[in-house]
């Protein structure tokens, strides 16, 4: 295990952990592992379009190192695509904040909906329990 370090914010979990190129299997192909801190740091300065000094603030880290992480980040998603690599994303030493149900058949992660049993996935369209489990775990099905 990592020696431990101080926990970095995540408000968001990724929808999905493993991307590949379509039609070879995961198992064949190379992969570019992105930390959730580095996942968080593309979500909010690439997506969200946040400035890195209210992004780092987010993170509950300095500046100059969430400078360094999304540095890191975005070589590690160029040489997923460029190179035809499978993108895997886990690890780091976060907390995820706030309620997200994950979908049993895809495995899709969506912000959980109050108030009721059953969701529907709104990636696959499955109807299913509620579950309010961490979306993060170290095994993941491949
Ligand atoms: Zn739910
Ligand atoms: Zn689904």
């Amino acid at each position: 295990m990592p020696r431990p370090r101080k926990c970095r914010r995540v408000g968001r979990p990724p929808a999905f952990v493993r991307f590949k190129p379509q039609g070879i299997p995961f198992r064949s192909l190379r992969k570019v592992t992105l930390s959730l801190d580095e996942f968080e740091a593309i979500r909010l300065a690439d997506h969200e379009g946040l400035e890195h000094a209210s992004a780092a603030e987010r993170m509950n880290i300095s500046r100059p190192t969430f400078t360094r992480l999304i540095e890191t980040a975005r070589r590690k998603l160029a040489q997923a695509i460029v190179e035809g690599a499978a993108l895997v994303i886990e690890g780091g030493a976060v907390d995820v904040e706030g309620d997200f149900c994950r979908c049993p058949r895809c495995g899709g992660v969506r912000e959980h909906r109050h108030g009721g049993h059953r969701e529907r996935c709104g990636y696959c369209g499955t109807e299913h329990e509620c579950n309010d489990t961490k979306p993060i775990t170290e095994e993941e099905r491949s």
